[in-house]
């Protein structure tokens, strides 16, 4: 039986893009490609907020600080902190999902696998994930993805004759390509050739982080690269802003951004309802 590295596993409401308000399992893998240091900076500076929280004192995952700037789940993937993410077997991790489902099975819920980047090392195991038995009822399935990284055959095959046996629309991708706000390089983020292949499996939509215009400007490039390989989901445009403070001051604008392109808006309804916190 395979494994996963799991940073977090909750269930909540998710807070954003196309199942917004939808009760949802989260599975947090550990693990990512990324660092994403320059959220909430001013453009060209790095966060150290993250680098700066002594690892030494925490042996609890959620007793982790929250951060304003930088990645606001540094924890599901700097190697600091991940021995709080532990190696479970994928049965166990079936057995703790159906205890926390409302009726300890599937009904309207969805499954929401994120990270880090959950595509990066997991593949092979979301195939025995899904294979189990008691996960059978689950009807809607969607990998919160930085759009960086291929999908293996093995996987492929599987969510493509998942998604036959559902209703239409049953696996999303939800993609949040990486703009320079985040600190990371276009030519490692921007990856068309990998979205279209996503687009050919499951529901694809591309999801951009921005606070003003010229983040907007950059996320229209990178949807004219997409749209020429290809790929004709939606986009949407979310505020920057993992706290309240942040948020308030991007949201506005984003939503007038988002209204101006015709493209839709993203809320990110953890922040105001749970303030961002860990399990949410
Ligand atoms: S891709 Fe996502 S998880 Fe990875 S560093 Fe960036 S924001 Fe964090």
């Amino acid at each position: 039986m395979s494994k996963l590295k799991i940073a977090e596993l909750f269930y909540s409401i998710q807070g954003e893009g196309r199942y917004m308000g939808v009760p949802s399992v989260f599975l947090r893998t550990f693990g990512c490609n990324f660092k994403c240091a320059g959220f909430g900076m001013p453009k060209g500076e790095l966060s150290e907020e993250a680098n700066n929280i002594d690892a030494t004192k925490y042996n609890d995952y959620k007793m982790l600080p929250l951060v304003s700037t930088g990645c606001d789940s540094y924890a599901s993937w700097d190697p600091r902190f991940k021995d709080l993410s532990p190696m479970l077997e994928t049965d166990s991790i079936v057995d703790s999902i159906m205890e926390m489902l409302p009726h300890n099975r599937w009904m309207e819920e969805h499954l929401v696998i994120t990270g880090g980047e959950p595509l990066l090392g997991w593949q092979r195991s979301y195939v025995d994930l899904l294979s189990n038995e008691k996960m059978k009822g689950l009807q809607e399935l969607t990998f919160e993805t930085n759009g960086t990284q291929s999908l293996q055959q093995d996987l492929k095959i599987y969510l493509q004759q998942w998604g036959i046996n559902r209703s239409r629309g049953a696996i999303t991708f939800s993609v949040s390509p990486k703009l320079s706000i985040s600190g990371e390089k276009w030519e490692e983020a921007i990856c068309p050739e990998i979205v279209y292949e996503y687009s050919q499996v499951g529901r694809t939509y591309l999801k951009f982080v921005v606070a003003n215009r010229q983040d907007v400007e950059e996320a229209q490039e990178a949807v004219n690269q997409y749209r020429n390989r290809g790929f004709r989901g939606h986009v949407y445009l979310m505020p920057c802003g993992g706290v309240e403070s942040l948020y308030n001051m991007n949201a506005k604008t984003v939503a007038l951004e988002a209204m101006r392109l015709g493209w839709r808006f993203s809320d990110r309804l953890q922040v105001p309802l749970f303030k961002n916190e860990w399990g949410t």
